[in-house]
């Protein structure tokens, strides 16, 4: 076999959708997995389409994830360009010789005409109206119209476009990995418009060529393109590089949380999650869409998790490095129903490569937060107070948003415990364990306990009753790290401030 080369080719028409992300990696994995090349090609053929920044946005989104293709237009090859703009010049050839062998011809229909047809269609009861084997015939082409008149018509630059000439009747067969063979009508099939009026490819034609000359072995793409292979099929085997055809694996769609279609921009927002990968400027608005970066994913949680949303390794194993799902991944394994998109999956990958960075790199995730937020800091004390935290954390924030109290004293007290637990006789047991704070002289969670233990049991009440109290007196609410540790961190001069401090707000509550 020839050597492995595959393509992610996504037009550059918005932010990358996490969608295309996951075509990108599953393209990536197989390219490495086989020894082979990944090439990342621009499919800028729509210019109406087409949107600034947008493919600098792909780039950064590859990076991100900690992968790049080996080919593209920012690092060149030998196949260069890789972006289809650049590469006009050569497409033109190939419709040429598709007119000529009577694969495609020349179309003149105006919009209004090609309006006028559907309408006539539409009122004939056509379900789906369109240019086909059919239909072409009472359109003005050079199929219908006389050689004279279509050689005068391309002369004097009457604006035209090619069509495929779909056959009339022929079962298309096309082999793709996941789905086993598919078998298309050619009369469900329409004459695709291969070159438009301005002189650009469509999409159907610059993606055969490409792949063709670039040497490109597998075609991996998302499932929502196996409706246009038909048409590729044809493409190949008309422009004569049926032995050379790369090889379909149409990958499943991602639906939404719920199974019930599939994932759009608009039910991610629903349920609060990106579908993005990273921030996004809207074009015409002008307003931020956060990526799943910005929210606190990391790129290994969100390639562990988009690698198995359509491809599994045949075991129950989840947690996989890059370097592992380079090794076990294969094409055969990628299954045909669609994906649900569970994002609680996604959180729980980021929770265990979040537990699996060092104490010294989640320092630097709390730093950043409390130099944003201009809280002063001791240094030393960050390892402890990240590593107290990081078993409930499951984004980088959550170092700030859950561990506020380590830094900040309450500016509120929970209401609820108050209520429930806040006696004169818990405020007394209270202040007689702040007086006794002095004389610990190593304060540190164990000696805290004895104290606090001892202090508790002299009091006749029971533990529970007096914990949450404290703890409310410490951070002002009814949960949150080990208590013991957490007077620790503080340290003894402060945990003596916040009990005077509340002892002195909290009006007790006769229970
Ligand atoms: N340009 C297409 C896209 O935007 C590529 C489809 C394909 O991979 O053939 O996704």
């Amino acid at each position: 076999m020839s050597k492995v080369r595959v393509r992610f080719a996504p037009s550059p028409t918005g932010a990358l959708h996490i969608g295309g992300v996951r075509t990108a990696l599953y393209n990536y994995l197989f390219a490495k997995k086989m020894g082979g090349t990944m090439i990342l090609r621009i499919e800028d053929t729509d210019q109406t389409r087409y949107v600034e920044g947008a493919e600098e946005y792909i780039m950064n989104s590859l990076k991100w994830c900690g992968f790049e293709p080996d080919e593209s237009p920012e690092k060149g090859g030998e196949y260069a360009p890789y972006r289809q703009s650049e590469r006009k010049e050569m497409y033109m050839q190939y419709a040429q010789q598709l007119v000529d062998e009577g694969n495609a011809y020349y179309a003149f229909d105006t919009s209004e005409e090609l309006e006028a047809m559907r309408e006539r269609l539409k009122a004939a009861r056509v379900a789906s109206p369109q240019y086909n084997a059919i239909t072409r015939m009472q359109m003005k082409n050079s199929l219908t119209l006389p050689e004279d008149e279509v050689k005068e018509k391309l002369t004097s630059g009457e604006p035209y476009v090619i069509r495929l000439k779909v056959p009339r009747k022929e079962e298309v067969r096309i082999y793709d990995i996941v789905r086993g063979w598919v078998m298309v009508h050619s009369a469900v099939l329409d004459d695709k418009v291969l070159m438009k009026s301005d002189g650009m490819p469509t999409y159907h034609l610059a993606n055969v060529v490409d792949d063709h000359l670039m040497k490109i072995t597998h075609v991996i793409r998302g499932e929502e393109w196996l409706p246009s292979a038909p048409c590729h099929v044809l493409l190949y085997k008309y422009l004569g590089w049926e032995a050379t055809m790369p090889q379909f694996a149409h990958l499943p769609l991602l639906l939404k949380p719920d199974g019930n279609g599939k994932l759009s921009k608009r039910d991610a927002e629903k349920h609060g999650f990106p579908i993005f990968p990273l921030e996004w400027v809207e074009h015409n608005t002008g307003a931020t869409v956060d990526g799943f970066r910005e929210k606190g994913y990391l790129p290994e949680a969100m390639v562990n998790f988009l690698a198995l949303l359509g491809w599994s390794p045949g075991n129950n194993t989840e947690l996989f490095s890059f370097d592992e799902l380079v090794e076990t991944f294969s094409l055969d394994r990628i299954g045909k129903s669609g994906v649900k998109f569970d994002i609680n999956k996604a959180k729980w990958f980021n929770e265990h490569y979040l537990r699996l960075k060092s104490n010294a790199e989640l320092v630097e995730f709390l730093k950043a937060d409390l130099d944003k937020n201009l809280v002063e800091y001791n240094v030393s004390k960050l390892p402890l107070i990240v590593d107290e935290l990081k078993e409930r954390a499951t984004f980088p924030q959550d170092f700030w948003t859950n561990g506020s109290y380590f830094f900040i004293r309450p500016l509120s007290y929970d209401e609820k415990t108050i209520q429930k637990k806040w006696s004169t006789a818990v405020a007394e047991v209270l202040g007689q364990f702040e007086t006794r704070l002095d004389a610990i002289s190593d304060f540190e969670a164990a000696k805290i306990k004895e104290v606090f233990s001892a202090t508790v049991e002299e009091s006749g009440m029971n533990f529970g009753a007096i914990m949450q109290p404290l703890r409310v007196a410490l951070t002002g609410m009814s949960s949150g790290s080990d208590l013991m540790i957490l007077m620790e961190i503080l340290g003894k001069k402060e945990v003596s401030e916040r009990i005077k401090i509340a002892l002195k707000t909290i009006k007790p509550v006769e229970v």
